[in-house]
Parts: C-alpha cells; sequence; structure tokens
C-alpha cells in the first residue's frame, strides 16, 4: 500500500507502522495546470498541478492520498473537490493546529493521528503493530540524522556535498522511505563528516546541527571568507530540487552558493525532532510534528522572523533568496517580512515568483544571476 502525501509535516512513522509506505507526491513540470477548470481561481499552483496529474492520468500508482486540513485555502478545497471529482479515490485528511507548539495543540493533533490510525485501520485492514513502530522511528530517525548533518556540513563549508545532491537524497527518502534511501544518505553524511573531521571542523558541525534542531544558537558563528556569495534560500512548499537546478544552471556559480534553505520540504521537513516514544504513542508524534521548524501556514511569524535573522547574522550569510510559489497565500503574506527582516541585519535579498512547471524559467535564472553579480560588487 502506497499512500502519497501533500504536505510536508506527514506522520511517517505512523504510515509505516500500519506497514504503509508514504510517499511525498511531486510536482511534475511536464504537467500544465494553469486552466484547470474545476478548480476556484485561488488555488495555487502547486494543487493545480497536483489536480492536473490526477485528471491527466497519472498518481494511478497509489492506493491513496493524505491531505492536510486547516493549513491553506488551496489545499483545503482541493481535498473537497477531489473527493467530488474522483469518488473512487481514498482520501485522508489530517487536521492540524494552526496555533504555535503548545500543550493544547499538542492534544488537539494527537486525537487527530489517533482518528487517522483508525481510518487507516479500517480502510486498508492493517493494524498498527509496534514492531514496524519501532523499526519506523529507527528508520526516520536515522534518516534525520543524516540529513541534519549534512545541512550542518555544509553551513561550515558547501562544497563538501552540492545542494543538489543533497535535496536529491531527501527527496528519495520521502518519496520512497527504506533502508536502501537511508543508507545511501548516511553514506553521503559519512563521507562528508570525514571531510570536515580531518579539518578539525566536525564539532562544529554537531554544535551546529543541534542549534538548528532546537533553535538556539548559543555563541556559535561561522566565520567564512568566501569569494563565493553564501545564499539562504527561504519559503515554503518550493521544491529544493527545483531551485537546485535554477542555481546549478548558473553557468558562473556552482551548487556551493546555496548554503542552507529554509523550505518546508527542505530544512523544516529534515529538523523535525525525533518521536519519544516514551507515553501516549499519539502524544509523542504530535509532539514531534508540532516540534518541527513552524511554516507560513502556522501562527508564529514573529519567532520565525527573529530565527531567520539570527541565522543571517551568525552564519556569514550574505543574500537571501524569498521563494513565493505562485497564488501561495501564506508565501506572499510572509514574503513582505522575510525581506524587512533580512534588511534589519543588512543582508540583500530578492523576491522568487516560481511555479512548479519554472515556466518562467529564464527570467528566474536572470533574476538570480544578476542578484548574485549584487552579493559579488558588495564583497569586493
Ligand atoms: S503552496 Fe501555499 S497555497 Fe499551495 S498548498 Fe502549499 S501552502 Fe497552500
Amino acid at each position: 500500500v502506497i499512500l502519497g502525501y501533500v504536505y510536508p509535516h506527514a506522520p511517517l512513522e505512523l504510515l509505516l507502522a500500519h506497514g504503509i509506505t508514504p510517499s511525498l507526491v511531486r510536482t511534475n513540470p511536464s504537467v500544465q495546470g494553469g486552466f484547470e477548470a474545476s478548480l476556484q481561481t485561488f488555488s495555487c499552483s502547486l494543487t493545480r498541478n497536483l489536480f492536473s496529474q490526477r485528471s491527466n492520468g497519472r498518481l494511478l500508482s497509489l492506493s491513496g492520498l493524505l491531505f492536510p486540513s486547516n493549513t491553506c485555502d488551496s489545499l483545503h478545497n482541493v481535498a473537497d473537490i477531489w473527493r467530488y471529482r474522483f469518488p473512487g479515490d481514498k482520501i485522508f485528511t489530517l487536521t492540524y493546529p494552526a496555533a504555535r507548539f503548545d500543550e493544547d495543540s499538542v492534544h488537539f493533533l494527537a486525537e487527530e493521528l489517533r482518528i487517522l490510525s483508525e481510518s487507516l485501520k479500517k480502510i486498508f485492514g492493517r493494524p498498527l503493530s509496534n514492531d514496524s513502530l519501532l523499526a519506523a522511528v529507527y528508520l526516520v530517525n536515522n534518516f534525520r540524522n543524516a540529513a541534519q548533518t549534512l545541512y550542518s556540513c555544509r553551513v561550515v563549508d558547501p562544497s563538501v556535498v552540492s545542494y543538489s545532491e543533497l535535496t536529491r537524497m531527501v527527496r528519495g527518502f520521502l518519496t520512497t522511505p527504506n533502508t536502501d534511501t537511508v543508507r545511501q544518505i548516511s553514506e553521503l553524511a559519512s563521507a562528508a563528516s570525514r571531510i570536515l573531521d580531518a579539518r578539525r571542523q566536525l564539532g562544529t558541525v554537531k554544535s551546529l546541527q543541534k542549534a538548528l534542531l532546537t533553535g538556539k544558537l548559543g555563541d556559535i558563528e561561522i566565520a567564512v571568507e568566501s569569494k563565493t556569495p553564501r545564499v539562504m534560500v527561504v519559503g515554503g512548499m518550493i521544491e529544493p530540487q527545483a531551485i537546485a537546478s535554477l542555481f546549478k544552471a548558473l553557468t558562473k556559480f556552482s551548487g556551493d552558493v546555496v548554503v542552507l534553505d529554509l523550505l518546508s520540504f527542505g530544512f523544516k521537513t529534515v529538523f523535525t525532532p525525533r518521536v519519544n516514544l516514551e507515553g501516549d504513542l499519539f502524544v509523542a508524534m504530535a509532539r514531534s510534528i508540532l516540534g518541527a521548524p513552524s511554516e507560513p501556514t502556522q501562527e508564529g511569524l514573529p519567532e520565525r522572523l527573529e530565527f531567520l535573522k539570527l541565522l543571517l547574522s551568525r552564519l556569514g550569510i550574505r543574500g537571501v533568496v524569498v521563494c513565493e510559489q505562485s497564488f501561495c497565500d501564506p508565501d506572499q503574506f510572509e514574503a513582505p517580512s522575510l525581506v524587512n527582516a533580512a534588511s534589519q541585519v543588512g543582508v540583500h535579498s530578492v523576491r522568487l515568483p516560481i511555479d512548479p512547471e519554472l515556466s518562467d524559467r529564464a527570467r528566474l535564472e536572470g533574476r538570480i544571476q544578476s542578484f548574485f553579480e549584487t552579493l559579488e560588487a558588495g564583497q569586493q
């Protein structure tokens, strides 16, 4: 059984414990979604693309789809329309609290997870198994640990592994979470760690990993003498691999320009705290999901801005690329504040409106290229 999911903070451990393979449904650049007549005009380009894939006969290998509820209007709307338009599809919803992490939101989400677990058992006839749960938690923890190590290594020296390789590995696991994809990313993390260990920088990597996970940087400060501009990419549900491909296409700079992202399917998925199996399982999973760095779809903008400013000022970042998914309300409400926060700490930024089909690719590349030239000129 393969259950597609579209929102980054899906309960992977729960699905695996039911013997179900969760698979992140990616947008497909070859499917044009702009004129899908069934959707309301406010639907974002991501949901249009997903809907168009289904109406064009794709996604048939999936046994069902898990949609989030209470995140953004587009996703709420598309799940309802999906049920109506494709009544044979098995559609599950998981309602997330919009509130920040507190005990009420943990208990709310725990109950939602319990309901989801019952539905999975009823519809697929697969009850939750304790052995599978232990294996799932172990698998996901190993993935997160390896991916966090790679993220932290790249902040210290982005040339140890390219951003496109990292995003490919993360995507590989989110699409097919199994021992093979975990082995691949773990090997990459070990290789990167060995390089930095030989330079006596592994201690910094470990401290940074912990700091990024807790959101508290303490006295960490990365001083970098680099001629290549160090850039951070921020935004919501933008495909990190698409961003990596845009940067890779630039002739002058390589992928090591991007030292960190704060994207939903990148940093915010990877730096989710582990599930602590003591006590009630659903409460533990809710705590883990809500402990992830918050999304533009949630409350907590002031904290997100403070975290961004902290990272920009401590990690030697010279520029910020603020990505906005076309017609994504949460991204577009947040973008002006992100630009403002960057300017408060003296970091240049550029806004990048983007859609899953990269329909405006030449203009996007031109925009990034000229932004880098501005950064370079500023460094000289
Ligand atoms: S891209 Fe934005 S509007 Fe679209 S589903 Fe994600 S959060 Fe919602």
